[in-house]
């Protein structure tokens, strides 16, 4: 596991020194199966089109193409990979794809892993950062029972907002329970569904 690690952590410096020369940003998008990953980027993409932000998207599942169809429909370049019985992305496979890309004409490049809240956390993908995503049904003990992610992510996106009237999901014990984990992190509030909580989100993707 340590040799897989390591040379994972080539692949993923490779892509971190490719990227910084043409200054295109990677972020790491982590969360469970279902938790609004796609819906966020189908929410998020065309608000920062709007600002003149050039996106490209990497898919990770372990099977179909069924998000990237969804991405493609936003008229940005992607590529969708698929892990089979892994369940997380790797930085070689990352490092490959972006070679697909035209990457003098991006600015960011948006990857979304597997649906899995574990083991993405422990492959470095070259990312600038990792950022976390987990739904309001998830539960809000999430971040104590899976501490790793909450740890390594300066950014929380809490999704599905609208549904905490119906639900016994506490925003007081999710903050708390962030906060014990790390102190400096930054939450952000969505609903895909009625848009509420995109605007800070824009900032900062595309400050
Ligand atoms: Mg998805
Ligand atoms: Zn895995």
């Amino acid at each position: 596991m340590q040799n897989v690690l390591k040379v994972n952590d080539l692949f993923a410096f490779q892509t971190s020194e490719l990227l910084k020369t043409k200054g295109i940003r990677l972020f790491n998008l982590i969360g469970s199966p279902g938790a609004g990953k796609t819906s966020l980027l189908e929410l998020l993409i065309p608000l920062l089109k709007d600002k003149g932000a050039r996106i490209a998207v990497i898919e990770g599942d372990c099977a179909t193409a069924r998000d990237a169809a969804r991405i493609a429909a936003l008229d940005v370049p992607v590529v969708q990979i698929n892990t089979g019985n892994s369940c997380h992305l790797d930085a070689s496979q990352v490092g490959k794809v972006l070679g697909d890309f035209s990457l003098d004409a991006l600015d960011m490049v948006i990857i979304e892993n597997v649906g899995n809240l574990v083991c993405p956390t422990g492959f470095d993908l070259g990312a600038d950062e990792k950022i976390a995503i987990i739904s309001v049904t998830e539960g809000d003990d999430k971040p104590l029972k899976y501490p790793r992610i909450f740890h390594e992510a300066k950014s929380v996106i809490l999704t599905k907002t609208d549904l905490i009237p119906y639900t016994n999901f506490s925003l007081q014990r999710f903050t708390e329970a962030l906060r014990s984990i790390r102190q400096d992190q930054e939450l952000f509030l969505l609903s895909c569904t009625t848009g509420e909580g995109a605007s800070p989100l824009i900032e900062r993707f595309w400050p």
